[in-house]
């Protein structure tokens, strides 16, 4: 056949269809390749809403389109009710795939038969009158065929097959289901895609459980969460014992802290720690991608570090000054007082990593080398905000046991005692908006940072932003000590 209308004319006849749908959210074609007068036929099995067969043939550029519910059937004279719908591009005539739930058709498509098609006559004017007579060549359908209006209703159409070589009693639906380009079937397209990305020895059970109710976040989520910050994770975390808040029902309900191991996979590994007398319990580390996946399998809503390393349980490397304010202290006093623990630090020699906490405080994190044991360690810290505190008693408070810290930002050195933990940085936590605790540059840390927005949804997009210029990349760089003069110093109370 001819085509009798121009490419725009094509696209006029397709507003319909791009109307129906959104092309941010659907994979199927946005838009037909020029006409080229092709004769085409497809037969799309469409498992949406209701299962219908989607008969289209191909003429002046789009393809015209009946959805067909039961199929069409090769008893000579089975008459199969066929809706006329809109025009489709070409290009759909290769559509394979899932159209998300929510949009139009929402579903999975193959492609159940294609081929040529050759009308008995102008087909245009068979159009116009109601009787399409015309000749099949597709995979699965052949002969002549017929496609005739109803006397009432303008769309609605019965498609019936002739009696010819091409008709047969069987029921051809049911007995062919299958794609001719792929194979599958319309619940194979429609399974979610293989979880490839999973080490083999790995599998995530209940990937659908939801871990955060608030932002919809499943275990699978928070998998793929520890796969994309896994890197830059790991590199700060690896061979440090952890403390694990594990949440198996999801964030609030009934989450419990694992120090010890006891039946966990390979992949979390055990250290013994001697604790006082004779006694030694077992603590976890991890090391890898896999570790990080175990935790997602367990329901490991958060990572808690101790300062040290395993292989090294009695020489602290990690001084953590956590900033905990009282509640309704402005933002802007909390980066404040970070910028002041930094300063004071910077004084004593020592440079200085700040991170959120997932919550409205903030650490600032100093690597150390490991050479003084945990009670000098521990003695340092605390001497470091008594200084801070008597610089400023109105803002800060260092004891713990202070019931009254209104409007004061409670500094708490605690974190660096032997078997004391720090939130670990990437860690989620089990609170609302699945915050997490996100290192930052000093110069990010302004009141306009808003905390909350940094969290298990928008962490991989900003490290992908970033690229490699990630905040603490030179944490391992940094070579420094607690020195004598330092702890002389800061004992003094002259900072
Ligand atoms: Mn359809």
């Amino acid at each position: 056949m001819r085509a009798n209308s121009s490419h725009s004319a094509a696209r006029t006849r397709l507003a319909t269809y791009r109307k129906k749908r959104d092309f941010q959210l659907t994979e199927e074609p946005q838009a037909g390749r020029p006409t080229r007068g092709g004769d085409s036929f497809v037969i799309q099995k469409h498992a949406a809403s209701h299962l219908h067969y989607d008969f289209r043939l191909e003429l002046d550029g789009v393809l015209l389109s009946w959805a067909v519910p039961k199929g069409p059937s090769t008893r000579a004279g089975e008459r199969r009710l066929a809706m006329r719908t809109e025009d489709h591009p070409l290009d759909y005539a290769g559509f394979e795939g899932i159209i998300p739930q929510g949009q139009y058709g929402g579903g999975s498509v193959i492609v159940w038969d294609r081929g040529r098609w050759i009308p008995d006559g102008d087909p245009r004017a068979g159009l116009k009158k109601g009787h399409l007579a015309f000749e099949l060549k597709g995979e699965k359908l052949s002969g002549r065929w017929h496609l005739v209006r109803t006397k009432n209703e303008r769309e609605s159409w019965l498609l019936f097959k002739s009696e010819d070589e091409g008709s047969s009693d069987r029921d051809i639906v049911a007995d062919m289901p299958k794609s001719v380009v792929s194979g599958r079937s319309v619940e194979e397209i429609g399974e979610k895609p293989g979880r490839v990305w999973l080490p083999k020895d790995l599998q995530l059970t209940h990937p659908d459980k939801v871990l955060f109710e608030d932002v919809g976040a499943t275990k699978e989520t928070l998998a793929l969460y520890y796969l994309s910050v896994a890197e830059p994770m790991l590199a700060l975390i690896a061979n440090r014992p952890l403390a694990l808040l594990r949440c198996p029902d999801g964030a609030g309900k009934g989450c419990f802290y694992q120090k010890h191991a006891k039946d966990l996979p390979k992949s979390i590994h055990r250290v013994q720690v001697q604790e006082r007398g004779a006694a030694k319990t077992e603590h976890t580390y991890i090391d890898s991608k896999e570790g990080l996946l175990a935790m997602a399998q367990l329901g490991v809503l958060e990572l808690h570090t101790w300062g040290c390393h395993e292989d090294n349980i009695e020489r602290p490397d990690q001084l953590v000054f956590d900033l905990d304010p009282d509640i309704g202290l402005p933002w802007k006093k909390v980066v404040d007082g970070a910028l002041e623990v930094r300063g004071f630090l910077e004084a004593l020699g020592l440079t200085s990593f700040v991170k959120t906490t997932g919550g409205k405080g903030l650490h600032v994190v100093a690597p150390i080398e490991r050479r003084i044991d945990w009670e000098a360690f521990k003695a340092f810290a605390h001497h470091v905000v008594l200084a801070i505190e008597a610089s400023d008693p109105e803002r800060y408070v260092t004891n713990p046991l202070k019931k009254v810290r209104k409007g004061k930002i409670f500094l708490d050195y605690l974190r660096n005692g032997r078997g004391a933990t720090a939130v670990a940085p990437y860690s989620t936590r089990a609170r609302e908006g699945a915050t997490v605790s996100t290192p930052l540059e000093w110069d990010e840390l302004t009141p306009k940072l808003d905390p909350r927005k940094l969290n298990i949804l928008t962490l991989p997009e900003r490290l992908h932003q970033l690229g490699g210029k990630l905040p603490w990349r030179d944490y391992d760089q940094v070579k420094q000590s607690i020195t004598a003069a330092a702890q002389r110093k800061v004992a003094r109370g002259k900072n």
